[in-house]
């Protein structure tokens, strides 16, 4: 009898791959995605421990799975709860303790090992426990890439592909290198494997993820190990793929082979995430980023002379200890200089177990929200001024999912803005034969006029078709 997984992701894109994989190793064991977690018989949360008070919010969670579980268990039916990612990861032990509504923790190495984890919960069910108790938070050596099932179902024609796992940066205030463990790159055959099989399911768009993406250095066939510049030339062969992105960069691994990658590979989309976090020296290496700003400016300068119209993206954490009106001043000057497509910026808050929460010179919290604030206006000024350059421009744009008004398809544009296209109004020869009129459109690239420019989308009129790849 087939039975119903819910699950719930938090956080990065890492862990929306993920959480299709969790959904790929259940499924032969009879497990069908459920929408809610009210008719579910496995509930997973795939936790983050990005965000401030993340466990608090995941033990928030499981108080409400609770009630549900015990409504079932009355009514003679069992419902399983497992915590998977960062916050299992980094706390799963403590989460043991003191949650016993929990049956599994699983970190982020050990999902393939879902399905025995689940007979072992089931076992300890039968033997008469209210709760079963089943923990795997360990970092095997032979990798879940190499126990997962292959992926067969891609619902978009933008996916996911992971390719580089945990990091050896050791930021201060991050805990990717506890929670996820030391760099791990797959292997270059295995990538193009994966990437072959999106294509043949009609995917044309792949964004390579990594928590350190460009420090790829996965094993080719002769036994030597291959940049991420490599990886992207390799991809871009496959046939069907027209579009590359990869994320999430660190600056001091942009070497030149991978910044001529922009100029050369035309499959590569002239967007980039490249974190910087501080516009301050001194904060940059209090939070051992192990570049300063000057680096980061030659970065950008080649970059920019490879790819002139490259979007840039970045992230921003605001307040970190000992930072001075000078050192957020020398944020500002460098978001100026730059002048971000879009970015993403954060008050500091401390991480149980990163060297800076044990700092005593914490940023008042009301100085961290209105620095936060200044910083974005000016992000936002950007953003928008970037997105009015847009209008009067012709792009092709990959149409992903349906509008919320009718007869409209949002898709993306290749500097990644969200581009709303109203199909109703376009001179097209609507196929009638098709549950939805322009159905016949969606998952395609199509060629838009962009019309209107907002801060987070764009409004474009379909000028016409673009020859599939
Ligand atoms: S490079 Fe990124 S993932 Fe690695 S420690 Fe720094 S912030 Fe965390």
């Amino acid at each position: 009898m087939s039975k119903k997984v819910f699950i719930k992701t938090y956080g990065c894109q890492m862990n929306v791959y993920d959480s299709n994989r969790m959904a790929n190793v259940l499924k032969p064991h009879g497990y069908e995605m459920s929408e809610s977690s009210d008719d579910a018989d496995l509930v997973i949360l795939n936790t983050c421990h990005i965000r401030e008070k993340a466990a608090e919010k995941v033990y928030s969670e499981i108080g409400r799975l609770k009630k549900n579980k015990v409504a079932k268990a009355a009514e003679g039916n069992d419902m399983f709860i497992a915590i998977a990612g960062c916050v299992a990861q980094a706390e799963g032990a403590e989460m043991m303790k003191r949650a016993p509504a929990v049956d599994m923790v699983l970190g982020p190495q050990t999902y393939h090992r879902l399905p025995e984890m689940l007979k072992e919960a089931q076992a300890q069910r039968d033997a008469g426990r209210n709760s079963s108790r089943v923990m795997d938070t360990e970092f095997p050596v032979d990798t879940k890439f190499d126990h997962l099932p292959e992926e067969s179902d891609f619902d978009n024609p933008a996916q996911f592909l992971t390719i580089q796992e945990g990091c050896d940066k050791f930021c201060a205030f991050c805990v990717v290198p506890y929670t996820r463990g030391a760099e791990y790159s797959r292997s270059v055959a295995d990538v193009i494997s994966e990437a072959e099989r999106m294509a043949a399911k009609g995917v044309v768009e792949i964004t390579l993820l990594g928590q350190n993406v460009n420090a790829y250095h996965g094993a080719e066939e002769q036994g030597e190990a291959a940049g991420l510049a490599a990886l992207i030339k390799a991809v871009a062969a496959v046939d069907g793929i027209s579009r590359i992105r990869y994320t999430t960069s660190h600056p001091r691994d942009m070497d030149d082979e991978l910044i001529n990658v922009h100029r050369d590979v035309d499959a590569c989309m002239p967007y980039l995430h490249l974190p910087v976090q501080s516009g301050s020296d001194k904060i940059l290496a209090a939070m051992n980023r192990q570049h300063t700003r000057e680096d980061y400016f030659a970065t950008i300068d080649k970059l920019r002379a490879a790819r002139p119209d490259l979007a840039l993206s970045g992230d921003f954490i605001v307040g970190f200890p000992g930072e001075t009106d000078q050192d957020f001043e020398d944020t500002l000057d460098l978001v100026r200089r730059v002048k971000y497509a879009q970015a993403y910026s954060f008050k500091y808050s401390p991480r149980p177990g990163t060297p800076a929460s044990t700092i005593e010179e914490q940023v008042p919290e009301e100085v961290k929200s209105a620095r936060l604030a200044r910083l974005q206006d000016l992000l936002e000024q950007h953003q928008q001024e970037f997105n009015d350059a847009s209008v009067g421009m012709e792009m092709d744009i990959l149409l992903e999912r349906e509008g919320k008004q009718a007869g409209q398809l949002i898709g993306r544009s290749p500097y990644l803005q969200a581009v709303h296209v109203d199909l109703q109004t376009a001179d097209i020869a609507l196929d009638a034969d098709r549950d939805t009129p322009y159905s016949g459109y969606m998952d395609k690239l199509v060629r838009v006029k962009i019309v209107e420019a907002g801060q987070r989308s764009l409004k474009g009129e379909l000028v016409g078709t673009v020859p599939q790849p």
